[in-house]
């Protein structure tokens, strides 16, 4: 049997993996659990250990639901949900998720090289083509393994390809990258000059420049129109994550490459069917050569169990939808401009990049999670504290993410909520400004 190798499982620990020339005894097999509970020891210790709430989402209700909490069910109100717009709970989507089932049944049956195309999935991926102004999309069980998937077989089918990729990006891109085996290149975020002095020594040879619209833990866009200029002047590819845009922005939710007016510049754009629209998946959406290599050539494509038709079904619903209604991104953006403006009001640590994600910033792990426990605990509000290493030390922070469908009431609860909990627990204030409590 081969050696376990420690620094394999967990870099930095020295632990001693057991040795048996036999079959394991029950003494080493249960030697093995040291890894874990030392991962976990080392996560409790830094206050990095992940809780993850009991909640039952009540379509109709949201943002109310239900939490199962240790003592009980008590109601809550979800403040951190990345379904953006509440199209998770809209009639038709649901509707076309449940007639969908009906017809076709629960799953998919199996990879499409198995199973054939599902007709709700061909359907979908029409309309994502049509979203974006693309020949084609493929669709993928989830934005991140599009990701992965994609910038993996994109980089093995460009020999000596660099990969020039923003400082923030997403960990699903950083693992495409990786798999890749192509060389790359990280470029401060959002900074044009440092990416321009890459492209610029990387002169003539292949490479591609990959970078999100929306960066979803401080809520800043990219300059998305500069960044593509930049890179075509320089003859590189651009691949643009739209995860955190899609449904959002642009006249019809297309993302920010179409409120920007670049959609057409831009060789590859990816998105989910997870956060503003709802229900789940992920895509790209690019030229008919591009589609047709990655959906032979990708094996997170090829070997994996295509999307059910009743979730194609209801995500197209959804986009459709978003496609010709701004109802809802009027709404979101009048609540979020009310979030942000009364918790700059009461003092709060609010960071404002101009979007929908509204991050409050609590810059301690232990902190952090204490604000959480006690948000949900005497307030009954649901936000998840966001830790290292989703974002770096010392910038933990509150994620709040307002809908169309929270109240003004409920906006006025949060911010009572909040208040109390910074002059309970002594957190830091903006510059300038005194607690109301
Ligand atoms: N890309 C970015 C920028 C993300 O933030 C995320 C997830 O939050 C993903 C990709 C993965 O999307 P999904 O949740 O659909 O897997």
């Amino acid at each position: 049997m081969e050696e376990l190798s420690p620094t394999h499982i967990l870099p930095g620990l020295p632990l001693t993996a057991p040795r048996h020339a036999e079959a394991p005894s029950d003494r080493d097999t249960l030697a093995y659990g040291a890894y874990f509970t030392r991962a976990l020891d080392r996560l409790h210790a830094e206050s990095r250990y992940r809780v993850f709430v009991d909640i039952e989402r009540v379509a109709g209700h949201f943002p109310e639901a239900i939490w199962h909490a240790p003592g009980g069910v008590r109601p809550v109100t979800v403040w951190c949900s990345n379904d953006y717009l509440g199209m998770g709970q809209h009639p038709a989507v649901v509707e076309a998720l449940i007639s969908a089932a009906q017809r076709s049944g629960a799953g998919a049956g199996g990879t499409r090289n198995i199973s054939g195309n599902s007709h709700p999935v061909v359907t979908l991926e029409a309309e994502l083509a049509d979203l974006h102004g693309k020949e084609a999309a493929l669709v993928f069980s989830s934005g991140y393994v599009s990701n992965q998937a994609s910038l993996a077989t994109i980089g093995r089918l460009i020999p000596g390809c660099l990969m020039i990729s923003d400082a923030d990006n997403h960990n699903s891109i950083i693992e495409g990258i990786r798999q890749s085996g192509c060389e790359k290149a990280i470029f401060r975020h959002n900074d044009l000059a440092d990416l321009e002095s890459i492209l610029s020594a990387a002169q003539d040879r292949p490479k591609i420049v990959i970078f999100e619209s929306v960066y979803s833990m401080d809520g800043d866009v990219a300059p998305v129109a500069a960044i593509t200029r930049l890179a075509r002047r320089y003859g590189a590819m651009t691949y643009l994550d739209e995860v955190h845009a899609v449904g959002m922005y642009g006249a019809r939710g297309a993302g920010i490459a179409e409120a920007q007016g670049v959609s057409g510049l831009i060789d590859i754009l990816e998105g989910t069917l997870a956060k503003a629209y709802g229900v789940v998946g992920g895509y790209i959406a690019a030229s008919i050569p591009i589609v047709d290599a990655i959906r032979s050539c990708a094996p997170g494509f090829i070997f994996t169990t295509a999307l059910p038709p009743a979730t194609a079904a209801a995500a197209c619903a959804s986009i459709r939808h978003l496609k010709g209604s701004d109802a809802e991104r009027s709404a979101q953006r009048r609540q979020v401009a009310a979030v942000k403006e009364a918790l700059a009001a009461e003092g709060l640590p609010v960071l404002d990049k101009g979007t929908h994600i509204v991050p409050l910033l609590v810059r301690d792990a232990a902190a952090c999670k204490a604000a959480a426990d006690r948000l949900l605990d005497r307030h009954g509000i649901y936000i998840q504290p966001i830790n290292y290493p989703t974002v770096p030390r010392g910038q933990e922070r509150l994620r709040i993410t307002p809908t169309p469908l929270h109240t003004d009431a409920q906006i006025a609860a949060l911010v009572r909520a909040l208040a109390e909990i910074w002059t309970a627990l002594g957190l830091a204030r903006a510059p300038g400004r005194a607690p109301s409590l």
